[in-house]
Order: C-alpha cells, then structure tokens, then sequence
C-alpha cells in the first residue's frame, strides 16, 4: 500500500468508526454494564484538525463515582482471591484484542487527540506490550521474603490495597493508562478509570476490550466527566484506596489536599523540562536525530520530551541550524496521513497556550529561529519551533509549554551544563550526549531526574523504574515498583517456641 493509499484508508476506516462509535455517544462503564450518568448530563469533545464537533460523552459526577467506587469494592472481594495464573491468563487475552484492534485504537486516538497515526500505532502495540509484560507478573505479585531470625521464622507477603483511582491526562490516553491499568489488575485490584475529558474516546475502548476479554465485571470501570467533579470526588471516595496520577504538577498539589482525608496513597507522573546536553565530543549526527525526535514527535504532548537543549559553546550555532533546519522540514498536518510527523494540538486552549510562548520567547529577549507560527486557518495546528539566544531564566526555559517547541542554551563547561540542567522546578527525565564515559557517570550522577538516558533518547525497558523527581512526580513504576504502589507489605512472625516472654503481673513468692 503507498502512503496516500494508506491516508485513504484510515480516512475510511474514520468516517466508519465515526458512524459505528462516536455517533451512538460515549457512556460510562460501571459494574460491566455500559451506563448513562445518573444525572443524565453529557459533554462535547471536538476534532483537534477543525474544533468541528467529534463525540457526545457521558458528564460523570459524584453520584457515578460513588456506584463505580461501589462496583469496585464489590469486584475486589473476588478478584483479590483469583489466582495470578488466572490473571495473567486474561491479561494475556487483553493483549491478544488490542492487537488485533490497533489498527482502531490508532485512529480513534488520532481523531481524538489529534497525534499523528504513525506514533499512535506503536502506542497501541505498546499498551498491548504493557498488559503482556504485567501479565507474566502477575502469579508471583504476591512474592515476599524470607527474613528468618533468632527463634523466629519471618516472612512478608503482599496484597493488593483494594479499589484504586487512575486518572489520565490526554497526551497518549490508550497508552498511559494501559501502563496504570495493567499492574493494578496483575497486582488484584479493582479499578475505577477516569481519563481526560478532552480525549475520552480510546478509554471506552479498551473498557469492551477487557470486558469481551473476559475481565470479571466491576473489576474495571469508566466513568468519564471533568476533573474538578469527577475526577475529585474519585480521589476523595473512602472505598478508593490509592490514586494513580498522570498529569499536571498543579493538579497533583489538589489531589494530595483532596485525598488527605481519606489519607489516600498516591503515585504521580507529572509535568516535565527534561535537559538534553550535547557535548562538543558527541556524535553529533546520532544527537541531532534524538534531539528533534525527543521534542517534535508525539506533537511534543510529551512529559519526557527534551524541551531544553543545552548545547556546548564551540558547537552551538551549527548544531541550533541544523535543528532549526530538520524542524524546518517537518511535515505538519492531517494526523491520518502516515506521512505527518505533526498533527494538530489537542484543543484550542492548548493551541493558545503554546502559542502564548512565541510571544513570551521575544518578550524575553529570545530569538525565533524556526517556526513560531501557526499553520493554517483552521484547527489547533503550529510550526515545529525552536527558540535560540536563550537563557535559562527566560519562561520558555522554566516552565513545561507540551507542545512541539525547543529552547536552546549554550553552556561553556560540564559545570554550567550541570548547573543549568538542575535549574527548573521539574525533574523527571534527562539526556546526555558524549563520547566520555567518565563525564557521562559523573554528569548522570549530578542530575536531577527520575530517568537519565546517555547517548540515547528515550528507549523504555520496562522492568526499569519509571519516574520523577522535584515537581515532577512521587513514586515509580515500571516492572516490580509497580506492585509496591498496588500492594501492601504484610510482615509474619512465627515464633519457634523458644524464645522468653518477659512475666508481667506475677506474683511474687
Ligand atoms: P491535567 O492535570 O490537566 O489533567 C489530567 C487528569 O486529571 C485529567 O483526567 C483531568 O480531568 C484530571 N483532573 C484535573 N483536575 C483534577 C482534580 N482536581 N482532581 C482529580 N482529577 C483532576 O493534565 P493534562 O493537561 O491532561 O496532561 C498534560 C500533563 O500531563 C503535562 O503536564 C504532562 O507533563 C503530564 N504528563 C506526565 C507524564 C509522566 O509520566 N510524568 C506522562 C504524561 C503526561
């Protein structure tokens, strides 16, 4: 099939999952029954191509929540004792369907979110990977260890915590919560799913993937709605014990306060301003291609995304052209095109926000040296960007913008580079680019991330943690950190009979 067969098709395959999916209207999914609000209130998302109307969806609030949380707890009495073979054996299952249905999962993801189909369909075989991986985990969940002692046996073992909350940002919503999913069910949670209400649209979909997989009903519900109702009251409901987060820093400061009540455990992966550091000594063409990937794909909806290229003195005007160059060529337009490498951004407030920061960059005193623009007339398009003669004090280098936009600084030493790295609230991911090894540890050692990938962008293993530090986030996932969030450690002690119990309140002769 050539390129502009394969536009056409996924424009078919569109216009019939808009007849067959989008115009019925998005419900909530609660108990294993496909369910309108109680309220009976909807909301209206639109495409990112043209703000025209997408899908109607159901407006959940505190009534849904509660029969959801309810659910949840209900399923969890059952699902807790179902054994880790079993698990993983509908887990497996999980995985088989949204192979089988990538090809959907890809578009419905591309006309909600607007990110080009090229990456939205590695992002569904991920989130099918993601289910396989945290299926084989799941019969030794439960896993513990033995610390025997003195005339004691002691062994731990853990147990899911209960029902928990995941709540999702709208960037790569099939793949996130796949990601959030997959071991709170390995682990034998019950879920209660609520994504973002400006991409609702592949959650519903993996909801009927795990229902004809099998999954007991209650042990994953949907409710769908706006983060200041839904999303607070799940993250306040007693029933639900543990809140896993994706989103902005902000929003994750509300969720602490609003489980504090309910002395909520909460993991979150929040916002990002992930230094990429190239050093004179680097491959300079393997860096070049990383650099412009690890900003301009995914739209740069991206919380590892490199938005700071930190750039050695000697090097950094013809490294910066070359950047301004490829971004230059970048192809921007219809998400359904396998061609486009930039589709539009999720929303019109998004589009005005990232479009505030071409205005910001030369207020501060930075140079435009590609993009800034928007493209086009209509929808939430703009010009891969990339802002040179920054410093790292300038708004464009401190605060998290999520769009395809690059900020440039120059560093004379491995000690400024280090310094201006470490110079943001943020910390999640970090990148570096040099042929020292020495450097390279050191330089590792001393930034301030969750993640740091060297001569690399970023290549996930999953048993690896996965996380960030400072303001962007608490806690790791990936591989066995995923249960220490989804369980409880449990300790037992069992005497051997030969230790002394100290006498109180014996007679004395
Ligand atoms: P957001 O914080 O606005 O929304 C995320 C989710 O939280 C949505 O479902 C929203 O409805 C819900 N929400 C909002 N207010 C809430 C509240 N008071 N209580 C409970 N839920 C609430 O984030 P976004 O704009 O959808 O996503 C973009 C952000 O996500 C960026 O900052 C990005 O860096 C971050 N992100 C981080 C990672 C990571 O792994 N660290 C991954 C992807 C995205």
């Amino acid at each position: 099939m050539t390129q502009s067969e394969a536009a056409t098709a996924n424009h078919d395959l569109a216009a019939q999952l808009r007849e067959s999916r989008l115009k019925p209207g998005i419900r909530h999914f609660i108990g294993g029954q496909w369910v309108d609000s109680v309220s009976g209130e909807t909301f209206d998302t639109h495409s990112p191509v043209d703000n025209a109307f997408l899908v109607k969806t159901a407006r959940g609030d505190a009534q849904d929540i509660d029969r959801a949380a309810k659910a949840a707890w209900d399923a969890f009495q059952t699902w807790r004792e179902v054994g880790g073979a079993e698990r993983r054996r509908i887990m497996h299952k999980i995985a088989d369907l949204i192979e089988k249905r990538a090809q959907e999962i890809a578009v419905l993801e591309s006309m909600d979110t607007g990110q080009a189909i090229r990456f939205m369909k590695s992002a569904a075989a991920r989130g099918a990977e993601n289910f396989r991986f945290y299926a084989d985990r799941a019969p030794a969940a439960q896993d513990g260890q033995s610390l025997p002692t003195t005339g004691f046996i002691n062994y731990s073992i853990r147990q899911p915590i209960g029902p928990v909350g995941v709540i999702t940002p709208w960037n790569t919503p099939f793949m996130l919560s796949t990601w959030k999913i997959a071991p709170a069910l390995a682990a034998g949670c019950t879920v209660v799913h609520k994504p973002a209400e400006w991409s609702p649209v592949s959650a519903t979909l993996l909801a009927e993937i795990m229902d004809e997989a099998g999954l007991p009903k209650g042990v994953h519900n949907l409710v769908h709605g706006f983060g200041e109702s839904a999303g607070k009251t799940l993250t306040e409901h007693p029933l639900i014990k543990a809140v896993a987060f994706v989103g902005e820093t902000t929003t994750g400061s509300h969720i602490m306060r609003q489980g504090a009540d309910t002395l909520k455990r909460v993991h979150f992966e929040l916002g990002g301003k992930n230094p990429v550091v190239v050093f004179d000594d680097a491959d300079l063409d393997k860096a070049l291609d990383a650099v412009v990937f690890m900003i301009y794909s995914l739209n740069g909806e991206r919380c590892t995304s490199s938005s700071r290229v930190l750039i050695q003195e000697g090097i950094y005007d013809e490294f910066t052209r070359r950047i301004a160059e490829r971004a230059g060529n970048i192809r921007v337009g219809d998400p359904l095109d396998p061609e486009t490498e930039v589709g539009p951004l999720v929303h019109p407030r998004h589009f005005e926000k990232v479009m505030s920061y071409f205005d910001k960059a030369r207020e501060d005193g930075a140079t435009v040296a590609e993009g800034g623009i928007r493209v086009g007339e209509t929808g939430n398009f703009v010009r891969p960007t990339l802002f040179t003669g920054a410093r790292n004090d300038m708004r464009i280098a401190q605060e998290e913008i999520f769009g395809p936009v690059l900020t440039a600084i120059p560093f004379k030493d491995e000690a400024e580079a280090l310094s201006i790295a470490n110079d943001v609230a943020y910390g999640l991911a970090g990148y570096i680019w040099t042929n020292d090894v020495t450097r390279a540890h050191r330089f590792a050692h001393g930034l301030e991330a969750g993640m740091i990938w060297v001569n690399s962008e970023n290549v996930r293993h999953l048993p690896t943690p996965f996380g960030g530090v400072k303001n962007s986030g608490i806690g790791r996932d990936g591989g066995d950190y995923s249960f220490e969030f989804y369980m409880e450690t449990k300790n037992i002690a069992i005497s051997l009979g030969t230790h002394k119990t100290a006498k109180l309140g014996v007679k004395k002769e």
